[in-house]
């Protein structure tokens, strides 16, 4: 299916006459009082896995960051240009989110790119990017070294999700909040394959269907 910008203002159309007919108390309240989400989501760029449509939300519900591969940076203090520390620091100081989801998913490029990095696309955003990911692509190499390339990649994909987990406790307004008991973080799947949600479980170091 391809979408052409004529079927995007029509898609605008129905949108409208959803939110701005139908129910605009509902629509009008969110624009007057402003957002209050409760959940921000980590999620990929790739245009199958739009969290809105994936968990069935509606406008107002999710605070979504996204960027290729739904990685989290560890907290820097140089620098100018971080576009997914300023998403988080917007959502959890200013909107006070309770929930951080970090949601992967299968057949994922990015992970992909990192798994079959060559010298042909060396020192492109994409790789300086995929960096984050490293340790997870090392200790994948290590641990499945027989397996096959997507066995591998299937578990880059989850064991890149553990390490942004890892780095948003970076973030000291993150730690805090987590260890007072306001924030919860949260480890997702989505596997586009088989249609089906994952959880981390972090008592039993595995990710387990929802
Ligand atoms: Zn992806």
């Amino acid at each position: 299916m391809t979408t052409s910008t004529r079927q995007l203002i029509e898609g605008f159309r129905r949108f409208r006459a959803r939110h701005f007919d139908e129910n605009e108390v509902q629509f009008r309240a969110l624009v007057e009082q402003g957002q209050s989400p409760k959940v921000l989501v980590v999620a990929c760029c790739d245009s199958r896995v739009d969290p809105a449509l994936v968990l069935d939300c509606a406008p107002g519900d999710l605070f979504v960051v996204r960027n290729v591969a739904n990685l989290v940076p560890p907290v820097e203090s140089h620098g100018k240009y971080h576009g997914t520390s300023a998403a988080l620091e917007f959502g959890v100081r200013t909107l006070g989110v309770q929930h951080i989801i970090v949601l992967g998913h299968a057949r994922c490029g990015g992970i992909r790119a990192l798994m079959n990095r060559d010298a042909e696309h060396e020192n492109s955003f994409i790789d300086g990017w995929m960096e984050l990911a490293e340790t997870a692509r090392s200790e994948v190499l290590r641990e499945l070294a027989d397996a096959s390339d997507s066995e591998r990649e299937r578990a880059c994909e989850r064991r890149a999700i553990l390490g942004s987990l890892r780095n948003l406790k970076t973030f000291p307004w993150i730690r805090e909040r987590v260890e007072a008991g306001e924030l919860t973080l949260h480890g997702w799947y989505f596997d586009i394959e088989h249609g089906e949600l994952l959880r981390y479980d972090e008592t039993a170091n595995r990710f387990e269907s929802l």
